[in-house]
């Protein structure tokens, strides 16, 4: 007897190559990622054009940050045996898709978007936006589309963007009067957006407030001992706070043993739990995470033609695959095919 396989779920993410993935990349969305990679058919993209939409100065960059990404992929622990890993700038049908996905959404639609209005006023560009920024959550639908992702792992700051994206395919699938293109949803951690080693609102390549992947024991202590606590927990036997606390806040979104960390949490309310204790704690609980990612890393950095061969292939894969989803909204829409 056959039995008949129904083909998996494919989930589509992708990263700005601008800087070295850290721990809140892994809490946000690697760990779905490394998590769902065999249950699903997945696709990551290194999305170098996002990246240039606001580092056009500097393409070296954007250059070097593809294969440094893509090894902090491999150290994460994602299979390229079952996962693809593809480089955008080589896909030019998501090009093409972009282009005609701008015609679906409004100038005042992308500027009302919260991520892109947040991410304008981080970035001091006050009325200078690249029209490729403004326009990269119209790129992201095209990436999500074209690979006809229905899950997409990505941290919180990415809600509205995935919105942005159905809101995209519901008018494509209304003019095109076929339900060509599935709605895609977000799978957002509940850990949240994880604060930056400073406490601040968001762990960022940018800001110099991160743990990387690669991290050594010795950078990982130091960060741990520099680490932002409860001011007014002036000595042990003092009553401490939790809430804000961000020792407690990463040992929530890394400690596996639950009780440990309730434990923890009412002896430092009571009193008579030091900081450095729970340091300690977090301490041990972070080089457990990173030492294998770490050793992983190096593995495969010893070995670039790998790893470029890697990427060759997944982005070969990856071509085929958004260039046969072009093909039929092309038709759908009516284009002339030559
Ligand atoms: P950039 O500053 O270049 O935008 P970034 O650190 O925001 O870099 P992205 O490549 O934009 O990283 O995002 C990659 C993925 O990681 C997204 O899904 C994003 O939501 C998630 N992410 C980034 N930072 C965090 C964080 N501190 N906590 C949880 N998730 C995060
Ligand atoms: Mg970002």
């Amino acid at each position: 007897m056959s039995v008949l396989l129904s083909p998996k779920p494919v989930i589509l993410t992708g990263d700005r190559p601008t800087g070295n993935l850290h721990i809140g990349h892994y809490a946000g969305s690697l760990k779905n990622r490394v998590a769902l990679q065999h249950s699903h058919e997945q696709f990551i993209l290194l999305a170098d054009l996002q990246a240039f939409t606001d580092n056009a100065d500097n393409p070296e960059k954007v250059r070097r940050n593809v294969l440094e990404v893509a090894l902090d992929y491999l150290a994460a622990g994602i299979d390229p045996e079952v996962t693809t890993i593809c480089v955008q700038s080589a896909l030019p049908a998501l090009a093409e898709l972009t282009f005609l996905y701008m015609n679906f959404v409004t100038v005042s639609r992308l500027e009302r978007n919260p991520t892109i209005k947040s991410e304008i006023q981080m970035r001091g560009f006050e009325r200078d936006v690249p029209a490729g920024f403004l326009c990269y959550p119209v790129s992201q639908a095209a990436d999500i589309t074209a690979f006809k992702a229905t899950l997409v792992p990505v941290g919180e700051d990415q809600a509205p963007l995935i919105e942005q994206t159905n809101e995209i395919i519901r008018r494509i699938n209304r003019q095109t009067k076929c339900g060509l293109l599935p709605e895609a949803q977000a799978l957002i951690p509940e850990t949240g957006r994880l604060p930056g080693l400073d406490g601040k609102a968001k762990m960022s390549k940018s800001l110099g407030n991160a743990l990387p992947l690669a991290a050594t024991s010795e950078q990982i202590r130091d960060a741990v001992r520099r680490m932002y606590t409860d001011p007014d927990h002036l000595r042990a036997c003092d009553p401490g706070k939790v809430e804000g606390n961000v020792v407690f806040t990463y040992l929530d979104a890394f400690c596996e043993d639950r009780a440990l960390v309730d434990d923890l949490k009412t002896r430092y309310r009571r009193g008579g739990l030091g900081d450095k204790a729970v340091k300690k704690q977090l301490e041990d609980v972070l080089d457990a995470l990173i030492r294998p990612m770490r050793e992983r890393r190096a593995r495969y950095a010893a070995e670039p033609a790998y790893v470029l061969d890697m990427l060759k292939h997944g982005t070969n894969k990856a071509r085929e695959r958004t260039q046969a989803t072009l093909d039929e909204i092309r038709a759908a829409l009516g284009l002339f095919a030559f």
